[in-house]
């Protein structure tokens, strides 16, 4: 530790270095960094969400040189700068190593939504998260690689629930100043502006980007003054609006997204389509060949050999698709400067080209101009490969070309703080690092090239997971000790939520919020979108069964949900107001909750704290679903239908199963068949597992079962996994 005192121009760099921090989103995955933000102001850490642009904002340049001063914090300071800038230079990256190609910008990653933390909620829910994760490892494998989305001044919507327990929405203006963006310059230092035609108009655009680790994600924004108003309003909101919006954004998406990428000199080779809304950058890339004198079968192929196509929808109305009328009217001035009629564009998002009827559907668009797509899980590939099946009618349908990369969680941004510190005392200085020699097969994991001892790359590896199968590791007792802990902290953050929820609308039922909800329960969670096919009640249909277990004094069982229904789904929101009339007014009360406006934040807090995590969508219409895979590094089991990637990570001892590989095509059969089966399964093996309790009062066969789930699941269900896998299968073929 120093002691002489800092120069001015000392502090200064530490001063600036810490605002550079506060703007690269790689502190939200760095535990060190955290602390140091919330500890300038705990108390806004805390009101402010979580915000350390907004909290340096909040602390006077002169407190902050002050408190610099303190040799202590300054040392921490600067031990976290060092590790940052360490992280922003690394050599020798996974991708330097075994994919140099791709370590220059060399991806560019579109995705209508992008959820990296709860500070800049720019997402709907799981489609953005996994694009936000995807970022973060790409940027920890040292990938060259862009995301392109938008920056929704609104944001996705605020879920509040009023007095008849019915949600409503309401919207805050986001501040780009007090946000993790920075604005993207041109070279006089002013906003960069490009353009793009939209409708009749030519459209002006500006980007922000958010600095993830090492790699951009730029934003786009048309809140500009040369915009007329409507246009400006373009980027209000996460899906904003009726199909129109929509098409209109997905062109400033896919186009402006493309021209934003030249106007800042980059030449991705690949370019990624996270899903149907970003496929319009396929006309941009064709224009541009045009433009250089190629013929339109020429234009296609090149762009075609470019693109790739991730699909992650089952349900066939959840594709975007527009009318001719709709595609003239959006497209109206676009096509007069590329040079492209309507009649060559729309059999191109038609699977049968010259049928006049047929809406234009953006799946079909990225289909078509891909050079390969996939989906999110197995059993994915094959509903797609079936779906998509008419547009290669010449083959048979397994061999429609849409393979599968699984979904995965950023580790490090999905665990719990205090856990992240817990795994790296516990399981990475006690072993040597273990090394394993590249396996034959080009399936192959590649930690042998790793430098040994670095946490966060370490954390990634089977070696670290496996060494929780080893009691001299982590005892019984202390896993149980941790599971109490991670319970008890999301009970005391649900009774503060509910508290203060209930304090807004002056609900005068009385409640004492401190003895809400029992630290001792089984506790199971539900958190995701309100869509009607996750069936969120569906536990509840056994409802006379479900209010004996809960009462049972010896083996309680209690309930927290949380989700967001879409502003237009009545369905979704009937679900809520039905488990919350349940919480407040069924002899469920005080042992079932729901908690408002789900968001990342709050996910964190389920998935740790739960002891189970409950899934049961209507098979098979979860791709692959994420936020189970939250909980395994947390100790929390999965509870779930064999639908999307459980189906894959189940393996008899490490979770439980709501029946078996196979659904019922008759929906109502399903549904009588999953409730009886989620019900048995909780009271033969779920609940008589929990409670079955030895002298110590630890339940050994659970804790067994943690130990599982921690081996098998965490290293295989992450997104290191899957940018690799994209990497060597897709973005290098
Ligand atoms: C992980 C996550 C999701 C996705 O959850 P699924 O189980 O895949 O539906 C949705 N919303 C938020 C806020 C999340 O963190």
């Amino acid at each position: 530790m120093r002691k002489e005192p800092l120069s001015g121009k000392e502090l200064s760099a530490l001063v600036d270095g810490l605002n550079r921090l506060a703007r690269n989103l790689w502190w939200t995955w760095n535990q060190e960094s955290q602390e140091i933000f919330q500890e300038l102001s705990p108390r806004c850490w805390q009101t402010l969400y979580h915000n350390a642009v907004a909290v340096l904002h909040e602390v006077s340049n002169e407190e902050l040189r002050s408190r610099l001063r303190d040799p202590a914090f300054q040392e921490r300071v600067r031990r976290v700068l060092g590790m940052f800038e360490d992280y922003l230079k690394a050599g020798n990256t996974w991708c330097q190593t075994h994919a140099p190609a791709l370590a220059e910008p060399s991806v560019a990653y579109f995705s209508a939504e992008f959820g990296f933390h709860e500070t800049l909620p720019i997402a709907a829910g799981g489609l953005g998260v996994l694009a936000g994760d995807h970022a973060k490892s790409a940027s920890d494998l040292g990938l060259g690689f862009v995301g392109i989305s938008l920056f929704y001044r609104e944001g996705y919507f605020m879920q509040s629930i009023n007095h008849e327990n019915w949600q409503t929405e309401y919207y805050t203006l986001l501040n780009p100043e007090n946000l993790p963006v920075e604005s993207v310059l041109d070279d006089n230092g002013e906003p960069l502006v490009c353009d793009v035609e939209i409708g009749l108009n030519r459209v002006f655009f500006r980007a922000f980007r958010a600095n993830i680790g090492r790699v951009p994600v730029y934003l786009l924004d048309t809140d500009l003054p040369e915009n007329e108003q409507h246009e400006r309003d373009l980027t209000l909101r996460v899906y904003g609006g009726d199909t129109t919006t929509r098409i209109l954004q997905e062109i400033l998406l896919g186009i402006g997204g493309v021209r934003l990428l030249r106007a800042l000199n980059v030449q991705p080779a690949v370019y990624h389509m996270n899903e149907g809304h970003a496929a319009f950058l396929t006309l941009e890339l064709i224009r541009e060949k045009l433009a250089g004198g190629a013929s339109l079968d020429d234009a296609i192929a090149r762009t075609r050999s470019q693109c790739i196509f991730t699909t992650h929808t089952p349900v066939a109305a959840g594709h975007d698709r527009f009318s001719a009328n709709l595609m003239h009217f959006a497209l109206n001035r676009y096509l007069d400067v590329s040079h492209l009629t309507l009649d060559q564009v729309m059999p191109l998002g038609r699977v049968h080209p010259n049928n006049a009827e047929e809406l234009f559907c953006m799946t079909v668009l990225a289909l078509r101009l891909s050079r390969c797509a996939n989906a999110v899980s197995e059993l994915h590939g094959q509903v797609s490969r079936q779906m998509w099946h008419a547009l290669y009618p010449a083959r048979p349908v397994d061999q429609v070309p849409i393979g599968h990369i699984t979904n995965g969680v950023h580790l490090l941004g999905w665990m719990k703080g205090t856990l992240r510190r817990y795994w790296r005392r516990k399981l990475s200085p006690h072993a040597p690092v273990i090394l394993t020699p590249a396996p034959p097969s080009e399936e192959s994991t590649f930690w042998e090239t790793r430098p040994p001892g670095r946490w966060d790359d370490d954390i990634n590896t089977p070696e670290f997971w496996k060494r929780l199968g080893d009691p001299a590791f982590v005892s019984d007792e202390e896993l149980w000790a941790l599971r109490y802990k991670l319970r008890r902290e999301l009970i005391e953050f649900a009774r503060r939520r509910l508290l203060f929820h209930a304090q807004r609308i002056s609900q005068r039922d009385f409640i004492a919020f401190d003895h809400l909800l029992n630290p001792d329960a089984l506790t199971i969670g539900f958190g995701r979108r309100f869509a009607t096919y996750k069936r969120a009640p569906l536990v509840f249909q056994q409802f006379d069964n479900i209010v004996k277990l809960v009462h049972d004094k010896e083996r309680p069982l209690q309930f927290i949900f949380a989700g967001k229904a879409h502003p237009r789904d009545d369905s979704g929101k009937r679900f809520i107001q039905h488990i919350i009339h349940l919480s407040r007014y069924s002899e469920l009360q005080g042992h079932l909750v729901f908690l408002e406006n789900y968001d990342v934040h709050v996910a964190r807090q389920m998935v740790s704290g739960c002891d189970v995590w409950l899934n049961n969508p209507r098979r098979p219409l979860e791709a692959s679903g994420t936020s189970g895979m939250k909980g395994s590094c947390h100790g929390c089991l999965n509870l779930s239908i064999l639908d999307g990637w459980w189906r894959e990570g189940y393996n008899g001892s490490n979770g439980f199963a709501i029946g078996d590989d196979s659904h019922p095509d008759n929906i109502e059969e399903q549904d009588r068949r999953d409730s009886e089966n989620l019900y048995r399964v909780l009271t033969e093996q779920v609940i008589p597992c929990f409670f079955d309790r030895d002298d110590q009062g630890i339940p050994r066969k659970w804790i067994q079962r943690i130990r599982n789930a921690m081996t098998t699941l965490v290293p295989q269900f992450t997104t290191e996994r899957m940018v690799r896998e994209y990497i060597q299968h897709y973005y290098l073929a």
